[in-house]
């Protein structure tokens, strides 16, 4: 059955990260032979790329991986709740050893353009050292938080000493200790990076243009007792993830709205939330923290109390307080110590939003309006194009030569984040319009969606899978009505990537399906079940 033309793989897919891991495990399972391209020299996605001091995730580690093995739930351990970059490389590297993953997987290669060839209805890959390959479905596993953004300062190129992306820290390693050192960003990355390196740096400069609302992480080691009960729950965390609206293992909702909750007990309920850590904080206190708008402040508002209780010069407070947006209107990091930092001698902290923004760059370092700062590093901790980046960095064609980057000139539309009209065959792992949660969870869901419509179109002799226009649009309107009604939708007043608000060029846009993950992962559910009605199969030359 099939296609009349012979490809070299079933699938090809980029990235190596999670999806990559999960799409060779899933594809295989269905029979099909699959390589995975990544430009990196090792596995990992995000967490080959983000090796900057102090990076580690901010799901917590039990639910921040696959779960499509029992045993290899049971087999790993971890050291601490949020691990480290390196950890979660030795968690990845134990994956794609056990489950002997890396003959499918072929590093150091760069893919400079995918091309959708009508008549063969087959995927042309090309890579950057020339060779060509086809296969019949292709999919992006690019990351949905992976390509950076270098923002366009006057005379950058004049900074004479190392300067680079958070997301290109060298991967060598780079000698900070008794360095004068200037961090662009205060967003997620930056938050976990400057409590480290201000140890053993000889100074700190963070440039902050919107100051964020932060929550604690509550770092602390796994214990054996601990490990034992999430290892004799596996099953129930699994589930809680499935069905949870930001794909996490928490226990939410919880039958309580802060609206109508008297404000002696919202306070007290708060207090004792806080210093647990992580995501929880907004999702097992009260659920109607993210769509109402007076909730909403009321929690800001305690957030910004609790989390500056360390600052202690009153200035560098003032310019820490998030002003004039919702709280989660931007993705709120968590802390690891990052406001004690600012009481140090070696740290400063320059406001660029408003006090003084930056003129320009020199050899030595950073001029503001008011001042010149020298340093021997500076650091771009300034975000991504979040959801579109990889996608558009690389010429996709779809059919008639369509280019994947023109058509999201101005909408970046798609069917649930993984098919896009015009398309055929092609198939993204959390793509725009997706929901933003715990990864593993929804890239397992999404690798599972996609495995399900090839071994459709395998079993009954598809050549085409063709994603509707009118499903495209449906699902574009809805995502925007959802997003229009939810406090996220104010993303685009500060910059928020969440809108892609954060990129010069570009219009802000909805990027993300706010409608629940566990929702989303349902219509899958419900898509697959019902024969895949938001694409039309066919087989190749047929009218
Ligand atoms: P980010 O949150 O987008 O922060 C970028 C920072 O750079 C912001 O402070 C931004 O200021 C600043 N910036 C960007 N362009 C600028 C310009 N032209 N002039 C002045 N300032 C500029 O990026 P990120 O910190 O790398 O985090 C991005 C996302 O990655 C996070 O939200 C998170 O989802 C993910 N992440 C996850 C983890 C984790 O899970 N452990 C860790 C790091 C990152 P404005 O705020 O004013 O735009």
């Amino acid at each position: 059955m099939g296609s009349k033309h012979s490809a070299d793989y079933d699938v090809i897919a980029i990235g190596a990260g999670f999806a990559g891991l999960a799409l060779i495990h899933y594809i295989r399972e269905a029979g099909l032979s699959i390589k995975v391209f990544d430009k990196a020299s090792d596995i990992g996605g995000t967490w080959t790329w983000n090796r900057y001091p102090g990076a580690a995730s901010d799901s917590e580690c039990y639910y921040y991986c696959l779960t499509f093995s029992k045993d290899l739930l049971q087999d790993w351990s971890w050291s601490v709740r949020y691990p480290s970059w390196d950890e979660n490389l030795r968690y990845m590297h134990f994956v794609a050893d056990r489950c002997n993953m890396w003959p499918h997987i072929q590093l150091n290669t760069k893919v400079v353009s995918a091309d959708f060839e009508e008549d063969s209805g087959l995927w042309r890959i090309r890579t950057e050292a020339g060779d060509e390959y086809t296969c019949r479905y292709f999919v992006s596993g690019m990351g949905m938080i992976s390509e950076p953004v270098i923002p366009k300062f006057k005379g950058m190129d004049r900074f004479k000493g190392p300067m680079f992306h958070s997301a290109r820290w060298p991967a060598e390693g780079i000698d900070y200790a008794g360095k004068r050192m200037g961090i662009i960003g205060s967003g997620a990355t930056t938050v976990q990076m400057l409590p480290v390196v201000a140890q053993t740096a000889a100074h700190v400069t963070v440039f902050q243009r919107t100051a964020n609302f932060i929550m604690p992480a509550v770092q602390k080691p796994m214990t054996p007792e601990w490990e034992r009960e999430i290892k004799a729950n596996y099953d129930a965390i699994v589930s809680k993830c499935r069905n949870h609206v930001f794909g996490m293992a928490f226990d939410s909702p919880v039958g309580r709205n802060l609206a109508d909750t008297p404000p002696e007990e919202v306070e007290k309920i708060l207090e004792e939330h806080w210093p647990r850590g992580s995501f929880r904080f907004c999702f097992e206190t009260f659920d109607d923290l993210l769509s109402n708008p007076e909730s909403n402040r009321i929690v800001g508002e305690f957030v910004v109390r609790k989390m500056l209780e360390p600052v202690k010069d009153p200035a560098t407070r003032e310019m820490l307080t998030p002003k004039g947006y919702p709280f989660f209107a931007k993705r709120p990091p968590l802390d690891h110590g990052f406001f004690e930092t600012f009481n140090r001698d070696n740290v400063s902290l320059v406001d660029i939003g408003h006090a003084e923004p930056i003129v320009e760059f020199t050899e030595t370092g950073i001029r503001t309006t008011k001042q010149d700062y020298d340093f021997d590093i500076i650091v771009l901790a300034t975000g991504f194009q979040a959801y579109t980046g990889a996608q558009e960095a690389l010429p996709i064609r779809g059919r008639n030569g369509l280019l994947l980057r023109d058509k999201w000139e101005d909408v970046s539309s798609s069917i649930m984040g993984v098919f896009v009209a015009e398309f055929p065959n092609l198939f993204m792992v959390t793509g725009p319009q997706a929901p933003f949660a715990n990864l593993p969870t929804s890239i397992e869901q999404n690798v599972i969606y996609i495995r399900d419509c090839i071994r459709k179109m395998e079993e009954e002799g598809h050549d085409l899978c063709l994603p509707r226009q009118d499903a495209e649009d449906a699902w574009v309107a809805h995502t925007a009505d959802i997003h229009r009604q939810t406090l996220m939708a104010q993303g685009d007043k500060v910059h928020s990537w969440m809108m892609g608000a954060n990129l010069e060029k570009r219009k802000p846009r909805v990027l993300i399906y706010f409608g629940g993950a566990n929702v989303y992962y349902d219509k899958m559910r419900h898509s697959a079940e019902s024969g895949f009605p938001e694409v039309e199969f066919k087989r190749l030359g047929a009218a």
